[in-house]
């Protein structure tokens, strides 16, 4: 099962990605996970993507587009894999589709998180205090959104034209639990 997940930050899609993921044993990629843990290197390009990501900014396609190729020809991503936070620009999409059609394979299925963004700054708040990242406080969340409605928000719709039969809009403004459920149910459906 091969899934994608839209959403803008703080939409929850990460956390549901992780259950999905565990649900049906397959491989939960986050860039923005893959990116932090970059961080850790001390080196030249860590310093270039720090600057980045704490201003709220996009690092540049051909890094992201790197990072995911290595990731999709890794063993564990043969049963499937949701990317979560990929592709988040029109390039990085172009980029994805050639290279799933050299594999011979195909996106099943694609959610798009929807939220209020004002809830989303709320919510971004408090994770602020939980997880203490550098890119989760009030400017650096609108610069975020800002990069979610110019960039990302085109992708979606990209999308939603391409996949319009596998593509699924969630409601994120509820109960984690109850996203897990509608996941499911559709995620279900097209197992059969
Ligand atoms: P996230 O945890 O998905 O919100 O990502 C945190 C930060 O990592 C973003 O604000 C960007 O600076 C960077 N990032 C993550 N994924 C991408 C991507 N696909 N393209 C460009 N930058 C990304």
């Amino acid at each position: 099962m091969r899934v994608i997940f839209f959403g803008p930050p703080g939409s929850g899609k990460g956390t549901q990605a992780k259950l999905v993921a565990d649900k049906y044993n397959i491989t939960h990629i986050s860039t923005g996970h893959i990116l932090r843990e970059k961080l850790n290197d001390e080196d030249e390009l860590s310093i270039k993507l720090r600057d980045i990501m704490s201003s709220g900014n996009l690092v540049v396609d051909d890094i992201l587009n790197k990072i995911i190729a290595q990731k999709l020809l890794n063993n564990e991503c043969k049963s499937g894999f949701i990317l979560d936070g990929f592709p988040r620009t029109i390039p990085q999409s172009e980029f994805l589709l050639s290279f799933l059609k050299t594999k011979n394979i195909d996106i099943n299925f694609i959610f798009d998180f929807k939220i209020d963004f004002k809830v989303v700054e709320k919510r971004i708040l408090i994770r602020s205090k939980q997880e203490k990242r550098s890119d989760d406080n009030l400017d650096v969340i609108k610069t975020r959104l800002d990069k979610y409605m110019e960039e990302t928000h085109p992708v979606s719709k990209f999308f939603r034209e391409k996949y319009s039969s596998n593509y699924f809009t969630i409601d994120a403004d509820q109960k984690i639990s109850q996203i897990q459920k509608e996941l499911i149910k559709v995620l279900k459906k097209g197992e059969n």
